[in-house]
């Protein structure tokens, strides 16, 4: 086996994962597959069967769940932090039976609608029957950590123009090394796609998971396909160096329970 097909990423040694996440089920999540198919990328949609904007139907869920894996993200995209806890227990329980129903796969990952929780919805979405939980967390190219039970993922880069002081905000808020570390380049770059890249280039020398995330019917308002599309292709020329994986997923497969120790295979 080739240094470059090694499963780890052909990467000195170091482990190089790959993923990305999008969110809401806007029926132009669609066309973010299509990039994703052709650049070699994988990654988790997380789709609510209802919300304020329009989502994809259940036969469009079921068919993007042949190529991608379906994420769980409320029933009505609702903040969980913003309802009684019966009612964000209804709206994450209804969510992942939905996307299960609907696609025929497990679900064992969510993403909170809002991006905002605290320790007692973790619980909530552990008791919900979910392993991981994806939030807004930027700059990060750490992998998930285990917090109440639960896989925190966070993201790296969003596929957004965030003007400076979010990623100062964001990186204060969390007051880690790894996101300070990252926040010089997120002040300097030129815009979204140099940070991604600058991020891509530092996953790569030092390991760790590179995660995009973003919201298909924010790139259309906001005409960010083109710069998502330049991204995109980058990252596919470095296929070799990199293993994809999905949010529910490592690279030895589902997440165990968190907390728990089990065979990795
Ligand atoms: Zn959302």
């Amino acid at each position: 086996m080739s240094a470059a097909s090694n499963g780890a990423g052909g990467n000195g040694g170091k482990k190089f994962l790959m993923t990305t996440s999008w969110d809401d089920g806007h029926p132009l999540d669609f066309r973010i597959a299509e990039l994703l198919r052709k650049c070699g990328l994988t990654g988790t949609f997380y789709v609510p069967p209802s919300s304020q904007r329009q989502v994809m139907t259940a036969a469009q869920v079921r068919e993007l769940s042949g190529t991608f894996e379906i994420g769980a993200h409320t029933l009505d995209h609702v903040r969980i932090d913003r309802v009684p806890d019966a009612e964000a227990s209804r709206q994450l329980l209804g969510s992942r039976r939905w996307v299960e129903e609907t696609t025929g796969k497990k679900c064992s990952a969510f993403c909170f609608p809002g991006g905002k929780f605290n320790g007692r919805q973790l619980r909530l979405v552990r008791e919900a029957g979910f392993r991981a939980a994806r939030t807004v967390e930027l700059l990060s190219i750490e992998e998930p950590r285990c917090v109440s039970g639960l896989w925190i993922i966070p993201t790296t880069i969003h596929a957004f123009p965030h003007g400076r002081l979010t990623y100062a905000k964001n990186a204060v808020k969390r007051m880690k090394g790894s996101h300070l570390l990252s926040l010089p380049a997120a002040l300097f770059a030129k815009d979204w796609v140099a940070l991604a890249m600058e991020m891509l280039i530092r996953t790569s020398e030092r390991g760790g998971v590179f995660h995009l995330w973003g919201h298909s019917w924010e790139i259309e308002e906001e005409k960010q396909w083109k710069k998502l599309e330049l991204l995109l292709g980058t990252i596919g020329a470095w296929r070799e160096k990199w293993k994809g994986v999905t949010n529910g997923r490592n690279e030895h497969g589902s997440f165990t329970r968190c907390g728990e120790t089990k065979s990795r295979r």
